[in-house]
């Protein structure tokens, strides 16, 4: 009797144990550890692909920052982001590039470049990579204005020439609403209040507060009167847009140097950064992105 009413403890035992190893990894699954390709083996991807064909895969830059914020912000961005999400939703994410096309911001040391046919074809030959393995549907996180056009195409190219799907779900997108401008950040583009936030929250040790500084504007007189003209005719915006952001060889004046004294693009003053800002920020964008995810798994493929 005593026998087996120990063996019926230690059945009990056994079941309590398996329950809380399996609890146990469930809780791990729920808490959300991010799924990096790069620190999976071949039978992890094996094994991941047999319930899920979908892909992140954040795009960045590695170019200035202003003086106070890293080369590598965007990547930072669009990797941090990216790897919240993943952890959120259980699906995979692979960089595959740490630069961009940022050749405009090249007046400032350290930024690198590529030119958007190298950057589009390093992407689609990574992405017919992954969908040789099974790969089906790629979610683009992009966090850096200069690589649109790269995006757009890659996204296309993939759509129209293979049997995956793909779609961009960063900054810009249809699924991220609005622009997460605060009401005090005015013309706050690039390495500003926006962006120091960001990196307050996802970086904090890389970011020098004590460089961070207005910036002073110094549009030329073509780029100054068209601004001033698009006060009054708002379309104007068009060509005042397309004379920025280029190389300094176009002799338009609108790379970034010729812009804003320190490489920060704001009329706003970056010291006003919160961590909080930041978090909101992230926040909110991968809730729109989890959103999304969760959505599109429920298309059977
Ligand atoms: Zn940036």
């Amino acid at each position: 009797m005593i026998r087996i009413k120990a063996f019926h403890h230690l059945k009990s035992l056994f079941i309590v144990s398996i329950i809380l190893f399996f609890g146990t990894l469930l809780f791990a699954q729920e808490q959300g550890r991010p799924l990096v390709l790069q620190e999976m083996s071949w039978a992890d991807v094996r094994d991941y692909l047999k319930t899920n064909d979908m892909v992140i895969i954040p795009i960045g830059s590695t170019e200035q920052h202003g003086p106070h914020l890293p080369l590598g912000t965007d990547y930072y961005e669009s990797a941090g982001i990216s790897k919240l999400i993943s952890a959120r939703t259980g699906v995979v994410m692979a960089p595959v590039l740490l630069a961009g096309y940022s050749e405009y911001h090249s007046g400032f040391p350290g930024t690198l470049s590529l030119k958007l046919e190298t950057m589009e074809q390093v992407l689609f030959e990574t992405a017919e990579m992954l969908i040789k393995y099974g790969f089906r549907r790629f979610m683009f996180f992009n966090y850096h204005g200069g690589n649109r056009i790269a995006e757009s195409k890659v996204i296309h190219r993939i759509n129209h020439t293979t049997e995956a799907i793909a779609v961009p779900i960063g900054f810009g997108s249809p699924i991220q609403k609005g622009r997460y401008q605060g009401k005090d950040e005015v013309g706050d583009e690039h390495a500003g209040i926006g962006e120091t936030s960001l990196m307050l929250y996802l970086k904090p040790e890389l970011v020098k507060m004590e460089r961070a500084e207005k910036p002073k504007v110094i549009y030329n007189e073509k780029l100054q009167a068209l601004w001033m003209l698009s006060q009054q005719y708002p379309d104007l915006l068009m060509v005042f847009n397309s004379l920025r952001a280029v190389p300094v060889e176009t002799k338009k004046g609108g790379a970034s140097h010729e812009l804003f004294s320190n490489g920060i693009w704001s009329l706003s003053d970056p010291k006003k950064a919160t961590k909080e800002r930041g978090e909101k920020q992230v926040k909110g964008m991968t809730d729109y992105a989890v959103k999304f995810i969760e959505a599109w798994k429920k298309v059977k493929e």
